[in-house]
């Protein structure tokens, strides 16, 4: 007899169920895309113990009919498809049928749903992938599934749950990132008796990242607008007589992304949509770093939610059983199409940083922040949790930059010379941001102070509303501004038409200096300065390695090298912009940059690197003493770069203290 034997249906959901159900929030995902799939425009979830004990989602879309109820729950059983041909236009975030019994194998779950087309609903019980239960019942329109005891039959896949918070965690984000995808419908997530979201219709995407964000964050990103670029295709060879246009295939993005004064210490807050489908894809992720290259330190990753939107046939969706991974049919394409979209716009809107006042205190009464980049969702969480593992803060890799920095009276921790008053360093843990009874979009007055405050004020004389200029939300203003001097010999004061400003005038002056070289080189005259003597550089054998790898872009970036002897280089001729003193130091580093380099570094990535390093080696130090003449042609210079933002190694330049913010801490708005 033979050994073979097909698996009866129990097992093989139950297989399936591992690939599909790794945890709570994947049953939310699942039970959501069926949601939305049904055009369901209220969704709402429910959650005990984290999606342990109980995940119940309850919608508006079409309901099922009796027949098709029963139906959902076997294999491969789906209303999405219909054969191979529609697998390559997918236009549903379901298709594979998996979903319901997968989940209905390792839980107990119950089905209520009713067709607008039949007058009575159908009420199913399955546990454990056996069916209990299956009879008519009174019911509203649309579909309620409830899933209890998730895992409660395959006890190794419960051990491998994480706590309650940080299932609770990935179900918050999960939920608010559909949101955002779906700024027209209601979404409502409750954990117990705590509401975690609630937002209701509203029509663009800017407002629903308010509802969810809060104007705090909001200030923080920069809007994408939308984007378009067209893929010519191959003309089809029947329609080859025809002297018609030649296909093409537009691809859209839209979204958001944060200031590069935004860094996190991973890929958390990073949400990529493609049709409407939330997906972790690494092209993705490399064209968005892409963008970033040189404006955020390349140990932290920037905020951003992405909607992708192109033909159907221009993404395989079904190369992952939970379909969170999809395939480009023109990966390179789309690439480059996302890094020079958000670059562009970087460049174009140059986001200006600002102070972040004192942190605000926590209105009575407030939530738990579902402050969506989830890693401060799951912060937010620990706050009331101490057991949660390490915070955000801690996971930073040593010497990333912080987030948007504060100024922060405190004592000096850092090599500052002297005994400065100020550190900058990064603001505390996020204030609650889920604020769903807050103000509508503008800001409303307060009432007029009375009494003794108001007399207060007139004795200290007041700010005449309307003299208050519209906050600063764009560095191009920095041509304008005003230098009044420097702390500590380092950073430059200056004075705006909106408020104060402190310049990095070392980031800055690298800044100035590596677009210069950049520009240079692309035009291929590199200002070189001969030595007047050639410098001997001794090799060790993996630099010569390294060397002989990079020899011919060294002497395009404006280093004429030769071999000489051993293991031993002769450098006859450094960038103009160097200091013959600098020239080893900075080979080496060079060398030292490309060893550490991924094998898929570009050739582009050396080059930035190779100006990058020319140009930190070659700028205004700190602690040097500059006339007034030298900050304003610095500020000049820096204002007419492409991205006054941040200095190539992705450090901020500029800090701006917003008039408004100045009038705030001195309590007079
Ligand atoms: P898929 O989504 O891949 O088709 P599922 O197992 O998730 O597979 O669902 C099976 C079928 O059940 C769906 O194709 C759909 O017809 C039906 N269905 C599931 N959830 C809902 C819902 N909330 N409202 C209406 N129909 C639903
Ligand atoms: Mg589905």
């Amino acid at each position: 007899m033979g050994r073979i034997r097909i698996l009866p249906d129990q097992v093989a959901n139950k297989i399936a169920a591992g690939e599909v159900v790794e945890r709570p929030a994947s049953v939310v995902k699942e039970l959501l895309e069926n949601s939305l799939d049904a055009g369901a425009t209220d969704l709402r979830v429910e959650v005990e113990s984290g999606g342990r004990r109980l995940i119940r989602i309850a919608d508006d879309g079409c309901g099922m009919l009796r027949d098709d109820a029963l139906l959902a729950f076997e294999r491969h059983a789906t209303s999405k498809l219909r054969d191979v041909q529609d697998l390559l236009s997918i236009a549903t975030l379901g298709f594979r049928g998996e979903a319901l019994p997968s989940i209905a194998s390792v839980s107990r779950l119950l089905l209520e749903t009713r067709s607008a087309e039949e007058t009575t609903g159908t009420r199913i019980e399955i546990a454990g992938g056996r069916m209990l239960r299956c009879e008519e019942a009174a019911l509203g329109g649309g579909t309620v599934i409830t899933v209890r005891d998730l895992f409660y039959n395959v006890p190794a896949r419960r051990k491998f749950l994480r706590t309650e918070q940080t299932e609770l965690a990935h179900i918050a984000s999960l939920v608010t990132h559909y949101s955002l995808a779906h700024p027209a419908k209601t979404f409502l997530l409750a954990s117990g008796a705590t509401e975690l979201l609630h937002v209701t219709p509203v029509a663009t995407l800017k407002e629903r990242v308010y509802q969810v964000f809060g104007n705090q964050v909001l200030e923080e990103l920069v809007e994408i607008g939308m984007r378009e670029r067209a893929l010519a295709m191959p003309p089809a060879p029947a329609a080859e007589a025809e002297p018609a246009e030649p296909p093409a295939r537009l691809f859209r993005l839209t979204g958001f992304f944060s200031r590069p004064q935004v860094q996190k210490a991973n890929r958390n807050s990073i949400f990529v949509f493609v049709n409407g489908r939330l997906i972790r894809d690494r092209l993705m992720l490399h064209a968005l770093s892409s963008a970033y290259y040189n404006l955020i330190p390349p140990s932290s990753f920037p905020f951003a939610l992405l909607f992708l939107e192109c033909d159907a046939e221009e993404v395989d969706v079904n190369v992952h059983p939970s379909k969170t991974e999809v395939r480009f049919r023109h990966g390179p394409f789309v690439h480059d199409f996302v890094r020079d979209t958000i670059r562009e716009r970087l460049i174009e809107s140059r986001p200006a940083p600002a102070f972040t006042p004192a942190p605000r205190p926590r209105s009575p009464g407030a939530q738990p922040a579902a402050g969506l980049p989830y890693s401060e969702f799951s912060q937010a969480l620990a706050n009331e949790e101490p057991a949660m593992g390490p915070s955000v803060e801690e996971l930073r890799p040593a010497g990333a930059a912080a987030p948007v920095a504060a100024l922060d009276p405190a004592p000096a921790a850092d090599g500052l010379a002297g005994a400065p008053e100020f550190t900058l360093r990064p603001p505390a843990a996020p204030a609650p941001r889920l604020d769903f009874t807050g103000p509508p979009l503008e800001v409303t007055p307060g009432p007029p102070p009375s009494g003794k405050l108001r007399r207060h004020l007139d004795a200290h004389g007041e700010f005449p509303a309307d003299a208050l200029p519209p906050p600063e939300m764009s560095l191009s203003v920095l041509s304008e501004l005003r230098p009044l001097g420097q702390i500590h010999e380092s950073f430059i004061v200056a004075a705006g038409r909106d408020g104060l400003w402190i310049i990095d005038q070392h980031v800055a002056h690298e800044r100035v200096l590596f677009e210069q070289v950049m520009k240079q080189r692309a035009a291929g005259r590199v200002e070189m300065q001969r030595l007047l003597m050639p410098l001997i550089v001794q090799l060790t054998a993996e630099q010569q390695i390294d060397y002989a790898r990079i020899a011919d872009e060294l002497h395009a970036s404006g280093f004429e090298t030769e071999p000489f002897g051993q293991r031993t280089i002769a450098v006859k001729a450094a960038p103009a912009a160097l200091g013959a003193a600098n020239v080893e130091r900075i080979l080496f580093e060079i060398l030292e940059t490309v060893e550490g380099e991924a094998p898929g570094a570009t050739l582009e990535d050396l080059r930035r690197g190779i100006c990058a390093s020319i140009a930190c080696r070659a700028a205004i130090k700190i602690n040097t003493r500059l006339d007034a003449g030298k900050m304003e042609w610095l500020l000049r210079a820096l204002a007419a770069t492409d991205c006054p933002m941040s200095c190539p190694h992705g450090r901020p330049i500029a800090l701006h203290y917003a008039t408004r913010d100045v009038l705030k801490a001195f309590h007079r708005i």
